[in-house]
Protein backbone atom coordinates (compact mmCIF):
# COMPACT_ATOMS: atom_id res chain seq x y z
CA UNK A 1 0.00 0.00 0.00
CA UNK A 2 2.83 2.23 1.01
CA UNK A 3 4.56 1.54 -2.50
CA UNK A 4 1.41 2.14 -4.18
CA UNK A 5 1.23 5.91 -2.70
CA UNK A 6 4.51 6.33 -3.05
CA UNK A 7 3.83 6.00 -6.52
CA UNK A 8 1.16 8.10 -6.89
CA UNK A 9 3.30 10.87 -5.22
CA UNK A 10 6.05 11.17 -7.86
CA UNK A 11 3.48 11.07 -10.98
CA UNK A 12 1.48 14.03 -9.37
CA UNK A 13 4.99 15.74 -8.79
CA UNK A 14 6.22 14.91 -12.01
CA UNK A 15 2.58 16.11 -13.73
CA UNK A 16 3.25 19.31 -11.81
CA UNK A 17 6.58 19.51 -13.03
CA UNK A 18 5.34 18.86 -16.62
CA UNK A 19 2.87 21.75 -16.32
CA UNK A 20 5.11 24.11 -14.81
CA UNK A 21 7.62 23.70 -18.29
CA UNK A 22 4.50 23.72 -20.69
CA UNK A 23 3.41 26.88 -18.88
CA UNK A 24 6.50 28.62 -19.32
CA UNK A 25 6.75 27.66 -22.54
CA UNK A 26 3.07 28.88 -23.21
CA UNK A 27 3.98 32.46 -21.53
CA UNK A 28 6.89 33.09 -24.31
CA UNK A 29 3.59 32.71 -26.67
CA UNK A 30 1.39 34.70 -25.03
CA UNK A 31 4.16 37.13 -24.86
CA UNK A 32 4.30 37.53 -28.07
CA UNK A 33 1.01 37.92 -28.46
CA UNK A 34 0.81 41.45 -27.16
CA UNK A 35 3.64 42.71 -29.81
CA UNK A 36 3.17 43.87 -33.85
CA UNK A 37 4.74 42.92 -36.13
CA UNK A 38 8.25 45.20 -36.78
CA UNK A 39 9.48 45.41 -40.68
CA UNK A 40 12.83 45.92 -41.15
CA UNK A 41 13.64 48.07 -44.31
CA UNK A 42 16.33 45.53 -45.61
CA UNK A 43 18.97 46.37 -46.81
CA UNK A 44 18.55 50.38 -46.10
CA UNK A 45 18.02 49.38 -42.25
CA UNK A 46 19.73 46.50 -40.57
CA UNK A 47 19.49 44.97 -37.27
CA UNK A 48 22.77 44.99 -34.74
CA UNK A 49 23.98 41.56 -34.06
CA UNK A 50 24.12 40.35 -30.79
CA UNK A 51 27.82 40.35 -28.94
CA UNK A 52 28.43 36.75 -29.28
CA UNK A 53 26.92 36.23 -32.91
CA UNK A 54 29.12 33.93 -35.03
CA UNK A 55 29.25 35.11 -38.93
CA UNK A 56 32.54 35.12 -41.03
CA UNK A 57 35.69 33.92 -39.64
CA UNK A 58 38.59 36.44 -39.19
CA UNK A 59 42.07 35.64 -40.10
CA UNK A 60 45.67 36.82 -39.40
CA UNK A 61 48.42 35.14 -41.41
CA UNK A 62 51.11 36.78 -39.55
CA UNK A 63 49.74 35.01 -35.91
CA UNK A 64 49.85 31.70 -37.51
CA UNK A 65 51.75 28.71 -36.73
CA UNK A 66 50.70 26.26 -39.03
CA UNK A 67 49.75 24.09 -36.51
CA UNK A 68 46.95 22.48 -37.38
CA UNK A 69 44.83 22.62 -34.37
CA UNK A 70 42.29 24.39 -36.25
CA UNK A 71 41.65 21.71 -38.46
CA UNK A 72 41.76 18.74 -35.92
CA UNK A 73 38.97 20.80 -33.65
CA UNK A 74 36.81 20.90 -36.45
CA UNK A 75 33.46 18.67 -36.53
CA UNK A 76 34.13 18.44 -40.10
CA UNK A 77 38.13 19.01 -40.52
CA UNK A 78 37.27 21.88 -42.61
CA UNK A 79 40.46 24.36 -42.65
CA UNK A 80 42.93 23.84 -44.85
CA UNK A 81 46.10 24.44 -43.68
CA UNK A 82 48.56 24.79 -46.77
CA UNK A 83 52.35 24.73 -45.32
CA UNK A 84 55.62 23.11 -46.07
CA UNK A 85 58.94 22.12 -43.88
CA UNK A 86 61.88 24.20 -44.53
CA UNK A 87 64.39 21.86 -43.90
CA UNK A 88 67.51 24.54 -43.19
CA UNK A 89 65.32 26.39 -40.23
CA UNK A 90 63.36 23.18 -39.70
CA UNK A 91 60.36 25.02 -39.28
CA UNK A 92 56.36 25.52 -41.23
CA UNK A 93 56.04 27.43 -43.62
CA UNK A 94 52.71 28.74 -44.13
CA UNK A 95 51.25 29.15 -47.74
CA UNK A 96 47.95 29.21 -47.72
CA UNK A 97 44.80 28.63 -45.43
CA UNK A 98 41.42 28.78 -46.56
CA UNK A 99 38.05 28.12 -44.98
CA UNK A 100 34.99 26.72 -46.94
CA UNK A 101 31.96 28.82 -45.68
CA UNK A 102 29.51 26.97 -47.80
CA UNK A 103 29.94 23.79 -45.25
CA UNK A 104 31.11 25.42 -42.46
CA UNK A 105 28.50 25.51 -39.63
CA UNK A 106 29.78 28.02 -37.16
CA UNK A 107 30.66 26.48 -34.11
CA UNK A 108 33.35 28.73 -33.61
CA UNK A 109 36.10 25.50 -32.63
CA UNK A 110 38.21 26.36 -34.52
CA UNK A 111 38.55 29.76 -32.84
CA UNK A 112 38.26 28.98 -29.20
CA UNK A 113 40.72 26.55 -30.16
CA UNK A 114 43.63 28.26 -31.65
CA UNK A 115 46.67 29.03 -29.65
CA UNK A 116 47.67 31.94 -31.11
CA UNK A 117 43.82 33.55 -31.90
CA UNK A 118 44.33 34.19 -34.96
CA UNK A 119 41.00 33.61 -35.37
CA UNK A 120 37.81 35.20 -34.85
CA UNK A 121 34.24 35.62 -35.09
CA UNK A 122 32.84 38.49 -36.65
CA UNK A 123 29.22 39.89 -37.26
CA UNK A 124 29.24 39.79 -40.83
CA UNK A 125 26.59 37.69 -41.93
CA UNK A 126 25.98 39.07 -45.75
CA UNK A 127 28.29 36.02 -47.12
CA UNK A 128 25.72 35.23 -50.37
CA UNK A 129 26.68 34.64 -53.60
CA UNK A 130 25.63 33.20 -56.95
CA UNK A 131 28.57 30.85 -57.10
CA UNK A 132 28.86 28.84 -53.63
CA UNK A 133 32.70 28.25 -54.72
CA UNK A 134 33.00 32.01 -53.49
CA UNK A 135 32.81 30.93 -50.50
CA UNK A 136 35.60 29.60 -50.46
CA UNK A 137 38.01 32.10 -48.66
CA UNK A 138 41.18 31.79 -48.94
CA UNK A 139 44.09 34.04 -46.54
CA UNK A 140 43.60 36.48 -48.36
CA UNK A 141 39.48 37.01 -48.43
CA UNK A 142 39.67 35.90 -44.74
CA UNK A 143 42.09 38.58 -43.56
CA UNK A 144 39.57 41.19 -44.90
CA UNK A 145 38.47 43.67 -41.84
CA UNK A 146 34.95 42.58 -41.74
CA UNK A 147 32.20 45.21 -42.17
CA UNK A 148 29.90 46.83 -39.04
CA UNK A 149 26.32 47.38 -39.21
CA UNK A 150 26.68 50.41 -36.77
CA UNK A 151 29.67 52.36 -38.63
CA UNK A 152 28.00 51.74 -42.17
CA UNK A 153 26.81 54.93 -43.16
CA UNK A 154 24.90 53.86 -45.66
CA UNK A 155 22.77 52.17 -43.46
CA UNK A 156 20.19 52.39 -40.72
CA UNK A 157 21.37 50.34 -37.44
CA UNK A 158 18.33 49.62 -35.37
CA UNK A 159 18.65 47.67 -32.09
CA UNK A 160 18.18 44.07 -31.82
CA UNK A 161 15.30 42.99 -28.99
CA UNK A 162 17.69 42.28 -26.55
CA UNK A 163 19.12 45.70 -26.64
CA UNK A 164 15.79 47.52 -26.48
CA UNK A 165 14.72 49.45 -23.59
CA UNK A 166 12.30 47.69 -21.37
CA UNK A 167 8.93 47.41 -22.71
CA UNK A 168 9.60 49.03 -26.52
CA UNK A 169 9.13 46.01 -29.17
CA UNK A 170 9.70 48.49 -32.35
CA UNK A 171 13.69 49.15 -32.96
CA UNK A 172 12.83 52.32 -35.08
CA UNK A 173 13.19 55.99 -33.54
CA UNK A 174 15.45 54.13 -30.10
CA UNK A 175 17.30 56.90 -29.30
CA UNK A 176 21.33 55.31 -28.52
CA UNK A 177 21.21 56.80 -25.34
CA UNK A 178 18.26 55.06 -24.15
CA UNK A 179 19.00 52.12 -21.88
CA UNK A 180 19.11 48.64 -22.85
CA UNK A 181 17.03 45.69 -21.16
CA UNK A 182 19.54 43.35 -21.82
CA UNK A 183 23.16 43.13 -19.82
CA UNK A 184 26.33 43.78 -21.27
CA UNK A 185 28.99 41.06 -21.05
CA UNK A 186 31.00 42.90 -18.82
CA UNK A 187 28.09 42.77 -16.27
CA UNK A 188 26.87 39.22 -16.99
CA UNK A 189 30.26 37.93 -16.46
CA UNK A 190 30.08 40.26 -13.24
CA UNK A 191 27.17 38.69 -12.13
CA UNK A 192 28.10 35.10 -12.28
CA UNK A 193 31.55 35.54 -10.40
CA UNK A 194 29.51 37.38 -7.56
CA UNK A 195 27.08 33.88 -7.51
CA UNK A 196 30.44 31.80 -8.22
CA UNK A 197 33.44 32.99 -6.41
CA UNK A 198 35.59 30.49 -7.99
CA UNK A 199 34.63 31.70 -11.08
CA UNK A 200 36.96 34.82 -10.07
CA UNK A 201 39.77 32.00 -9.51
CA UNK A 202 39.55 30.89 -12.54
CA UNK A 203 39.00 34.16 -14.59
CA UNK A 204 42.29 35.29 -12.57
CA UNK A 205 44.50 32.48 -13.17
CA UNK A 206 43.67 32.33 -16.99
CA UNK A 207 44.97 35.97 -17.47
S1 LIG B 1 44.93 26.70 -34.85
FE1 LIG B 1 45.40 28.84 -35.29
S2 LIG B 1 47.64 28.88 -35.41
FE2 LIG B 1 47.06 26.74 -35.60
S3 LIG B 1 46.87 26.42 -37.83
FE3 LIG B 1 44.84 26.95 -37.08
S4 LIG B 1 44.70 29.16 -37.41
FE4 LIG B 1 46.88 28.63 -37.51
S1 LIG C 1 33.53 27.40 -37.19
FE1 LIG C 1 33.36 25.19 -36.71
S2 LIG C 1 32.81 24.25 -38.68
FE2 LIG C 1 33.59 26.30 -39.17
S3 LIG C 1 35.77 25.97 -39.57
FE3 LIG C 1 35.60 26.52 -37.40
S4 LIG C 1 35.47 24.57 -36.32
FE4 LIG C 1 35.05 24.14 -38.49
Amino acid sequence: MNDFFQKVNSYIKDAIGASKYLLDGLSVTFDHLRRRPVTVQYPYEKLIPSERYRGRIHYEFDKCIACEVCVRVCPINLPVVDWVMNKETKKKELRNYSIDFGVCIFCGNCVEYCPTNCLSMTEEYELATFDRHNLNFDNVALGRLPTNVTTDPSVKALRELAYLPKGVMDPHEVSQSDPRAGKLPEEVLDWMISKNPEERNQQSSSK
